[in-house]
């Protein structure tokens, strides 16, 4: 006799992929390299998968020209729409009022419509990520879309409290994701940074789920049919 628990379940059926392909899904980091860093695996795979995937960069501080560049190639690796967020030249996050901030956000959510946004994590120690983190979630008053925080996001590692609740099996995705980082040069080859340790660190949390490369996430909001 067959039991319930022998019912077989298609991976396909229940994959990240399948729950997003045909939508927009937007992803929002503080910085250029912020999200090839924390979900570059995850964005990749979402494209492949036929999801309509816009990164959605907040602000480059420096280095404008030089930086804006690097994020043009990141996202084209990727096979993402760039969007930044603060354009026409240098800006810093922590010169804008929160609200201002929030209402920033609050277009671009508008425009896009997104079926799930990822951003930062309330884990993450830069206060730029947290001011992106802080004026995310006042969003979720607008639509009901999934939102996810990423791995906090850095150039040196360093400890930090982040306790993913899903990870994405990152496997086809690894190369694509290290070609997008070493698209940010600036960020690390001039100054004598290597990007290796992202793979390794994706290779660690897909040990601990049973596959070659993953990324976690942190489901802060999800509607399940
Ligand atoms: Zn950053």
């Amino acid at each position: 006799m067959k039991r319930a628990c022998d019912t077989e379940v298609q991976p396909a059926a229940r994959s990240l992929v399948n729950r997003y392909a045909g939508t927009t899904v937007l992803a929002i980091g503080a910085h250029p390299d912020d999200l090839e860093i924390g979900i570059g695996g995850t964005l990749a795979k979402l494209r492949r998968g036929g999801a309509h995937v816009v990164m959605c960069v907040a602000s480059i501080p420096k280095d404008y020209d030089l930086r804006l560049e690097e994020a043009r190639q990141g996202a084209e690796i990727l096979g993402c729409e760039l969007r930044l967020l603060m354009d026409g030249g240098p800006k810093r996050l922590e010169d804008v009022k929160n609200c201002d901030l929030v209402g920033l956000l609050d277009g671009v959510i508008r425009e896009y419509g997104p079926a799930a946004v990822l951003t930062h994590s309330k884990a993450d120690f830069h206060n730029d990520h947290l001011l992106i983190y802080n004026a995310c979630r006042p969003t979720q008053r607008l639509a009901h879309f999934d939102l996810y925080s990423y791995h906090p996001t850095n150039c040196r590692p360093v400890p930090v409290e982040f306790h993913p609740s899903a990870y994405v099996d990152i496997t086809d995705t690894i190369d694509q994701k290290m070609h997008a980082i070493s698209a940010h040069a600036s960020q690390f080859g001039v100054r004598g940074l290597d990007t290796e340790m992202y793979r390794e660190f994706a290779h660690v949390q897909g040990r601990m789920m049973g596959v070659p490369y993953a990324e976690g996430l942190d489901v802060q909001r999800m509607l399940l049919a």
